[in-house]
């Protein structure tokens, strides 16, 4: 008899207890904030593989979207008729699972979990092996278990055959190594039927397998200089671990590295730290004109134009101020509309960025990955592509090394956190204020076009992406004062 109040330890309730019983309480209590628009857009990439993995098993029974109580019954049917069944519902003693997909085989029935990953990642093993434990209690006898997911080196080209897209790994005996899950179960039944939150424990484990929801109220607790700024991770937990949450108390002789060192002098003196020999250096060493650049990207994982892959970084925007050596600016962008952003971004591009001057970007991996992408896709624009590569200076520089440190960057040199530390600007008051969210924007009113406000968006993002580059003008202005 299935009673709709019992406590039940579902599969992502015992994932979350795997991370931290304070997580897991607030999921059961349905208290963790509210869904971003970038965390939506992981689980509708999720849903959109899956639906890829379903052209396989045309024969298949889909039980997705049913009620629990109905999930449960009709799966027995299906287990019965011996089919193949997506989204089987199973439950014994409080816990439940629904399964992505169950096969029957002559030796019993195969387990498989669908991930739109690129290759198989250690916290998988845990939920298959979860699923696995409450598949055999409830009377299934599980032959083997697997991970489907992404190939990452697939192209698409025209319709997409489900075949080339997916990866299908047998690791049964990697789940079969999993010992603790009754008693994992037991424990973390007792903690969400418990009244009190469970004491805060920050550890690894905010970040891992996961980025906590709870970090922003668990780590609000921490003071404001605190050892999670520090740039030497292992040595900053075990600060912490050992009781030391503030910097100032860190113990006289711990072993810290010279950018930590940096951080601490920052923060005792008040003051900037900087490295002026250094600083005169990189701005000698630049070549003028300046092409202050800046692309803003989307992905998706399951590929949506022709010649390209899953999860590749499709720049739809760049903004670009060209800086003159007498201190005149230009500025010049570009905002792709709907379709495939590539071909029309690419002709305007070469136009804007003709010249010799140095290509000043905020972290040069991400740039050149994009154009180097963008010269392999479309070969006809390689030559100049690569010749832009070679000329790229990354702003981020100085900062990475610290010869330019101020404690309100609280240990990042991120261009968000750079800019208002050295020029007082912020991107407080843009509407959009990060490149996640220019993502997720874009995405959604131009490639699926679920928001309304396009015209509006489209001024938020020349706004935002106009800010990055003319953010590295500022940082660089000031950077010549120093
Ligand atoms: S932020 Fe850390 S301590 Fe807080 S609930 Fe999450 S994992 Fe637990």
């Amino acid at each position: 008899m299935i009673n709709n109040k019992m406590t039940l330890l579902t599969k992502s309730k015992y994932l979350n207890g795997l991370q931290c019983p304070r997580l897991l309480w607030y999921a059961n209590k349905k208290l963790l904030p509210e869904v971003s628009l970038s965390d939506q857009h992981k689980f509708d990439q999720g849903h959109d593989f899956e639906e890829y993995v379903k052209k396989l098993y045309p024969d298949s029974v889909d039980l997705n979207g049913l009620d629990f109580k109905e999930n449960i019954d009709k799966t027995k049917e299906a287990v019965q008729s011996n089919k193949t069944i997506f989204e089987a519902g199973f439950m014994v003693d409080n816990l439940f699972v629904r399964s992505d997909l169950v096969i029957p085989t002559e030796d019993g029935w195969d387990l498989f979990e669908i991930k739109s990953t690129t290759s198989v990642k250690p916290q998988h093993i845990p939920d298959l092996a979860f699923q696995k434990h409450v598949l055999q209690k409830s009377g299934l006898k599980v032959n083997k278990c697997y991970l489907i997911y992404i190939n990452n080196e697939y192209v698409k080209n025209g319709e997409i055959n489900p075949k080339d897209l997916i990866i299908q790994e047998e690791v049964t005996e990697k789940v079969d190594l999993v010992v603790d899950i009754e008693s994992n179960a037991k424990k973390f039944l007792e903690t969400i039927s418990q009244e009190q939150t469970p004491d805060i424990c920050i550890s690894m484990q905010c970040n891992k397998p996961y980025e906590c929801p709870l970090k922003k109220e668990c780590w609000s607790t921490l003071p404001e200089n605190n050892v999670l700024q520090l740039t030497n991770w292992r040595v900053y937990w075990k600060l912490l671990e050992e009781g030391v949450e503030d910097i100032n108390d860190i113990p006289k002789g711990t072993k810290l590295a010279a950018k930590d060192q940096i951080i601490i002098e920052a923060i005792r003196e008040n003051k900037p730290i900087l490295s002026k020999e250094h600083i005169k250096h990189f701005l000698k060493s630049l070549n003028y004109p300046l092409y202050h650049f800046d692309f803003e990207t989307f992905d998706t994982a399951v590929p949506i134009f022709d010649n390209s892959r899953p999860y590749q970084k499709m720049a739809f925007q760049y903004s670009l101020h060209i800086e003159q050596k007498d201190g005149s600016v230009e500025h010049r962008e570009f905002l792709s509309d709907e379709g495939d952003p590539r071909p029309a971004l690419l002709e305007q591009m070469k136009k804007d960025l003709k010249g010799t001057g140095d290509i000043i970007v905020f972290n040069k991996s991400f740039e050149i990955s994009v154009m180097k992408q963008l010269a392999e896709d479309f070969p006809e624009h390689k030559e100049w592509l690569l010749q832009a590569v070679d000329r790229i200076v990354d702003l981020a520089d100085p900062f990475r090394a610290f010869y330019y440190y101020n404690k309100s960057q609280k240990g990042s040199y991120s261009i968000k956190k750079v800019l208002p530390a050295i020029t007082g600007k912020s991107y407080d008051e843009l509407e959009i204020g990060n490149g996640g969210d220019a993502s997720m924007m874009y995405f959604y009113s131009h490639i699926r076009q679920k928001l309304e406000n396009k015209d509006e968006i489209r001024q938020n993002l020349l706004k935002y992406c106009g800010l990055d580059t003319e953010g590295m003008i500022l940082i660089m202005g000031k950077l010549k004062e120093l």
